[in-house]
């Protein structure tokens, strides 16, 4: 995944770009805004933050971080989703979706590059069509942040269309099959692609006759507000296609002030809101947790859609909770939640014609 950075016509960037700018990309630095940079982290069981690397040399004390930076998905958050997080805490929910662990080397057998068996079902460039009716459009693997357990963490982006005209094949290929009534803009983050850009995609997406649904699976709502400009709402607006977004919220802390203001604008454009979450180990695997962030989500109006267990993704297996234990919390989220209020508990499985319902 890279950040990519869009400079616009003028060569001034809109307020949005500047927070990619000026993002966290520097793990020292991001400690020392959370008051965490002369704590030692905790190096047994709540280690979200070892300050070992595989050398055993300390990561903060010796401020060696060269190495972790060139990792091509080195740690990438945004001011806006480090300033929710707890200060002077290790164990910060969202400091811990974001922080390189050292327990990324270990490579856990049967957990793989392509967990889902995404490079089997691409049907042109950068388009997947697994489900029926609906295909997901790799869009960019730019995003406004990097979560540690991403599924995509290795999806070779770099072979992904990057241009409208580099779509061509693809949007070919949707006009082609008119049993195809959905296109999910996917990546990477979709929203990471400026609304000039966005725009000609989505008239392009209106003129196919059969198409009736255009999705949007994104993370900037929340990781940059700012990102819902009035220009991209005006586009979805025009848009003659129904529309659903999609977000990626794990944890109630994530939502502040600007992220409902993000949300109330999106909703004026006629979207339906969603959310899924990853249920992860030491972030969200405890009731209160997800009822605390269900309610949340219902009282500024986003469905709770799917909670997804972690893909089996290499690098991230210090993620995982056990089915037994998410079956368990989904049964007591049940007790405690109006029914909509209770996400559907699901896994991917390659092959399978849609995600499995696990209960
Ligand atoms: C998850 C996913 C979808 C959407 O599935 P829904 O169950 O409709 O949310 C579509 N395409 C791909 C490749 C997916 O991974
Ligand atoms: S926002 Fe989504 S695609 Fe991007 S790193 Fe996070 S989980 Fe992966």
């Amino acid at each position: 995944m890279a950040i990519v950075e869009h400079p616009t016509k003028t060569g001034t960037l809109s307020s949005w770009q500047h927070s990619l700018k000026i993002a966290f990309r520097d793990s020292w630095q991001l400690l020392k805004f959370l008051g965490l940079a002369s704590e030692p982290a905790p190096l047994v069981a709540n280690d979200a933050g070892s300050n070992l690397d595989s050398n055993g040399k300390s990561r903060h004390l010796y401020s060696d971080i060269g190495s972790i930076q060139e990792s091509p998905f080195a740690l990438f958050v945004t001011r806006e989703f480090a300033s929710r997080m707890r200060k002077s805490d290790w164990n910060d929910p969202l400091l811990r979706q974001v922080w390189v662990d050292a327990k990324e080397e270990i490579v856990t057998p049967g957990y793989l590059k392509d967990p889902v068996g995404d490079s089997k079902t691409e049907l042109a460039p950068g388009l997947l069509h697994k489900y029926h009716g609906r295909v997901l459009l790799v869009m960019t693997g730019a995003c406004a942040i990097h979560c540690r357990y991403c599924f995509r963490r290795h999806y070779p982006y770099s072979s992904a269309p990057k241009s409208i005209d580099e779509w061509e094949p693809a949007l070919d290929a949707i006009e082609a099959d008119n049993s195809i009534q959905e296109v999910i803009l996917s990546g990477g983050d979709p929203l990471s692609i400026v609304d000039s850009v966005l725009s000609q995609l989505l008239d392009r997406l209106a003129k196919i006759p059969h198409l009736k649904r255009l999705r949007i699976h994104t993370r900037f709502p929340i990781v940059i507000p700012s990102r819902i400009t009035s220009r991209f709402i005006d586009i979805l607006s025009d848009s003659r296609l129904s529309k659903w977004i999609v977000l990626h919220i794990n944890h109630a802390n994530e939502i502040d002030d600007e992220v409902y203001q993000a949300v109330d604008r999106m909703r004026r454009s006629g979207a339906i809101l969603l959310n899924q979450s990853v249920l992860l180990e030491g972030i969200n695997n405890d009731i209160d947790s997800l009822v605390t962030l269900s309610e949340k989500l219902i009282n500024a109006n986003i469905l709770p859609y799917y909670l997804h267990q972690l893909d089996p993704v290499q690098s991230a297996a210090h993620f995982e909770v056990p089915v037994a234990k998410g079956k368990q919390l989904v049964v007591e989220m049940a007790k405690r939640l109006p029914g909509f209020a209770v996400p559907k508990y699901v896994y991917e499985k390659s092959g399978e014609p849609n995600k499995t319902l696990i209960y």
